[in-house]
């Protein structure tokens, strides 16, 4: 395999973060979560994190200058040379233009954008379900996905924690969001010949293996 520059689309709770681990770790690349340094950001309390919150407890989409100075900051780390996979990013077109333009400066190029997708009645179910470890990003869904032993992470075993965007109402302003400002990135992506659009409603195991198959031709 050479090296990978993948994305990941989806509405929230398509998958994208569980995809995400699993490919990255399989490819040996960092999976990178916008969604990931966010909550961190926020959890540490520092003054960033202060504003991030502001958008992500209303379900809004953080303003595209914060997120690019972060996203631009940490592609710019050393294991991001060999390739990495970002995970829910970009989210807007001038966010897709701003990677594109990164990308070019560097004579590197994507290497897929790959869309799960998924219809939006079971979105809000797996929301209502997901649970989530801190320290980890691992996901959970308590009826699809349970850990080993209920509430705590199969890996550390701490507490499982539901995010505070997953609640019904913030879902929905989620969603409004993501038809808003980022579904037209599948046709950003399609016209590049870079999409690679997957069914998303199967278990992660065979969403994984959809996903490889799809990227077998590219990679
Ligand atoms: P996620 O974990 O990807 O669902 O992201 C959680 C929240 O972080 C989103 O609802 C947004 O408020 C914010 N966020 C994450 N990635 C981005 C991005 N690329 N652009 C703007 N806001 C983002």
């Amino acid at each position: 395999m050479g090296e990978l520059r993948l994305l990941l689309l989806g509405k929230p709770g398509a998958g994208k973060g569980t995809q995400s681990l699993r490919i990255a770790a399989r490819a040996g690349i960092p999976a990178i979560s916008t969604g990931e340094l966010i909550r961190c950001a926020i959890a540490e309390g520092t003054e960033l994190g202060r504003r991030f919150k502001d958008y992500t407890e209303k379900g809004k989409l953080v303003p595209d200058e914060l997120i690019l100075a972060m996203v631009e900051e940490r592609l710019s780390e050393s294991d991001c040379q060999r390739g990495f996979l970002l995970d829910g990013f970009p989210r807007t077109k001038p966010q897709a233009e701003a990677l594109e333009a990164w990308l070019q400066e560097r004579a590197m190029a994507l290497t897929a954008a790959v869309s799960i997708v998924v219809p939006d009645h079971v979105l809000v179910e797996r929301a209502a379900g997901r649970r989530y470890s801190p320290s980890s990003g691992r996901t959970y869904h308590v009826k699809y996905a349970p850990p080993q032993v209920s509430g705590k992470d199969d890996v550390t075993g701490e507490d499982l924690i539901q995010r505070d965007d997953d609640r019904e109402e913030v879902v929905r302003a989620r969603l409004e969001e993501y038809q808003k400002k980022t579904a037209m990135l599948a046709d950003f992506y399609r016209v590049r010949s870079l999409l690679v659009e997957v069914d998303g409603v199967a278990s992660p195991e065979d969403v994984e293996r959809r996903i490889a198959e799809a990227l077998q031709p590219v990679s």
